[in-house]
């Protein structure tokens, strides 16, 4: 049995050890960290790579143009953003946006893997080529829009990246849009199914 006030607890220690931490250089040039947010007891929680400009301002994971596509993303499935949860493999923007390098990875890592093992999720969503080579190796053009086992219990389901789709824009069929939307469908779909599972 959860007990979920126990894992609201978690959560907010989690956050406060991110909120003061200087373990990497880019804890000097953040505005403010990026935690990440959402329903704890989701079953999906979406990964990205880093905080962007409009993340770093604000505290909160995809608010800025891409986060703007996103959220589009996930609506067209009819999926309600406050219910998933949303985080991001460096809780600081790396600066110019440049992806985290890999000892930021590294020093960042045990938040993540503490969200993860208080929310428990059954699928986890890297969005991108750097989340999805924080949890197994392997191209997103290839990995994409199919489901793998991580650590025995987990799914993992990348897709790609929404800056990737704000620079590739077409939506001819096959192309990364249209991949896209494919992709949350099934997504949606396997989401219902643990939903009803769990009823
Ligand atoms: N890009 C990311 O990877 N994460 C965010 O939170 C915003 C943009």
């Amino acid at each position: 049995m959860k007990d979920d006030k126990k894992d609201e607890k978690l959560m907010r220690v989690v956050e406060e050890k991110i909120s003061i931490c200087t373990a990497c250089p880019l804890s000097q040039t953040r505005t403010n960290v990026v935690p990440g947010e959402g329903n704890i007891h989701s079953p999906v929680i979406f990964v990205g790579e880093g905080p962007g400009e409009d993340e770093d301002l604000s505290g909160r994971p995809f608010v800025g143009k891409a986060g703007q596509l996103f959220d589009k993303i996930l609506e067209s499935a009819g999926f309600v953003r406050k219910t998933l949860y949303i985080t991001n493999i460096v809780k600081c923007r790396p600066p110019q946006n440049r992806v985290p390098s890999s000892e930021e990875i590294l020093s960042c890592s045990h938040f993540l893997m503490a969200q993860i093992a208080i929310i428990n999720p059954q699928i986890i969503v890297p969005l991108g080529a750097t989340a999805l080579n924080f949890f197994m190796s392997g191209s997103i053009t290839e990995s994409r829009g199919k489901f793998f086992e991580w650590k025995g219990n987990i799914r993992i389901f990348p897709m790609f990246h929404p800056s990737y789709l704000l620079r590739n824009q077409s939506k001819e069929s096959g192309s990364p849009k249209a991949l896209t939307w494919d992709d949350i469908r099934i997504l949606k779909k396997a989401y219902d199914e643990i939903m009803t599972q769990g009823t």
